[in-house]
């Protein structure tokens, strides 16, 4: 490979803006459906405080604060979200 050519830019990722604080520690939880049984890590949401199920350990790809408070956010990949992952993703819109 050429040195001299740059890497092609990476493809912009949708994220999700989550509290660090509520990001649980190991997995909490696993998923209802019998065909998924995924290990379910959770955090809630700075849009609207509502907990989200992840697709394994919740990393963020970046970090931020609520300007104000100072409270610490993790800007997470969206897909990582696990509804949209979920053989029985219906199960969980209610
Ligand atoms: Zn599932």
């Amino acid at each position: 490979m050429d040195p001299e050519t740059p890497p092609p830019p990476a493809p912009p990722i949708q994220t999700i803006r989550v509290w660090a604080d509520t990001v649980s520690r190991g997995h909490v939880a696993t998923c209802r459906d019998r065909r998924c049984k995924e290990p379910l890590w959770f955090a809630k949401t700075c849009a609207n405080d509502r907990a989200m199920p992840f697709d394994g350990e919740i990393k963020p790809v970046s970090t931020d604060t609520e300007p104000g408070t100072g409270r610490p956010i993790w800007v997470v990949d969206r897909r990582r979200v696990h509804f949209g992952n979920c053989p029985g993703a219906r199960r969980f819109r209610k």
